[in-house]
């Protein structure tokens, strides 16, 4: 029997375990997949770090692409009636809605009030691979996308939590139209993922980066930003003042994305939108402390704030569309992957992804 190598979240604030597993026959409806690429998540540092809420005893990852090398009993096809065959690629999406809440019953199943996800689950009960770091995985087939032929693999592998993210509270807000000035706020994978969305809307896009992060201030340029401010060097004055020259009568910008994650993005957000504007706000993914903001900017302007903070497996269909339909990004996205790993050397990826040293940090065979 062969093994499988995972990296396991065993203690909050602790370096991950590494350790071996025996890769079992797949159960009735579910598939196994060896890896092909696993991203790291800001949400994974979060977890590992402590900052939000989950107790151990998990393998992490929630971002795993990997090839089907066996399929349980079963009909084999994906989430959206795809048929899997062995040798197919496929992205393993977490996220189990409820599918009988109330926002689900509205259709709504990317808010799902009971979001159950597949990886939480002790890797020491059998088939014991139910998380992203690792070199294989379990999940069931109606969890799997299989990826159209002839995709970039690191293309792909770029953002797919980040972009189906983005491309979901874009939705919940109505979506962006051409001709639209839109501000994003960070240049981290949503955000870079969110310039590139805006810009094929037809969009005028500015973003505010940091100039410490150079590589990423570079990328939101390629994926088309028209301009990126780096925001200590531009201030937030200065900044105000270039959205109001370039959104002429309007007074400011149609939509404002916040992918920074920082609390300080939220008041300039406020300020930045024209009246009647959207403040799209994925990007808060931690509780990182109460901020003070002039709420009277909400009423004066009759501002439109759309929060949203999980993506249904349709988003990971309209994301694959996405990177299928602009070839012309596929060298800039698969440019956002910085820096690979084997899962063994997970202890490392982790601390040289807290440390912000990656734009985008993938595990790969
Ligand atoms: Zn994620
Ligand atoms: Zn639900």
């Amino acid at each position: 029997m062969s093994t499988a190598t995972a990296a396991v979240f065993a203690r909050a604030g602790a370096p991950l375990e590494i350790r071996e597993y025996p890769v079992l026959p797949p159960a009735p409806g579910t598939a196994l997949l060896s890896l092909e690429r696993s991203g790291i998540c800001g949400t994974d540092l979060h977890i590992i770090e402590g900052r939000l809420a989950i107790p151990p005893g998990f393998i992490p990852g929630h971002e795993f692409i990997g090839r089907i090398t066996a399929l349980g009993a079963g009909d084999g096809k994906d989430a959206l009636g795809a048929q899997l065959r062995p040798g197919d690629l496929a992205i393993a999406c977490v996220a189990q809605p409820c599918g009988c809440c109330p926002t689900c019953a509205s259709g709504e199943t990317a808010s799902c009030l009971h979001f159950g996800v597949t990886n939480i689950r002790s890797p020491d009960e059998a088939p014991h691979l139910f998380g992203g770091f690792a070199t294989a995985l379990h999940q069931r087939t109606a969890n799997l996308v299989r990826l159209p032929d002839g995709l970039d693999l690191d293309a792909v592998a770029a953002f797919p939590c980040a972009g189906p993210t983005a491309i979901r509270a874009i939705a919940y807000a109505g979506g962006i139209r051409a001709g639209e000035l839109v501000v994003v706020q960070g240049t981290g994978p949503v955000g870079l993922f969110a310039i590139a969305w805006a810009k094929r809307a037809g969009a005028q896009v500015v973003a505010i980066g940091s100039g410490s992060q150079p590589r990423r201030i570079a990328l939101a340029r390629e994926v088309g930003a028209g301009a990126v401010w780096d925001y200590r060097a531009v201030d937030a004055g200065e900044r105000a003042r270039r959205v109001r020259a370039l959104a002429g009568e309007r007074g400011g910008a149609d939509v404002v994305i916040e992918a920074s994650g920082s609390p300080s993005a939220i008041p300039e957000g406020l300020e930045l939108l024209r009246t009647r504007g959207r403040y799209i706000v994925p990007g808060q993914y931690s509780s990182s402390g109460p901020v003070a903001i002039r709420p009277e900017l909400i009423t004066f302007k009759a501002l439109r704030i759309t929060g949203s903070g999980q993506y249904t497996i349709a988003d990971i269909a309209t994301y694959l569309d996405f990177v299928a339909a602009h070839a012309d990004l596929a060298r800039s996205f698969a440019g956002c992957i910085t820096h690979r790993y084997r899962v063994a050397d997970a202890v490392r990826a982790i601390a040289e992804a807290s440390a912000g040293v990656a734009v985008k940090g993938v595990f790969a065979p």
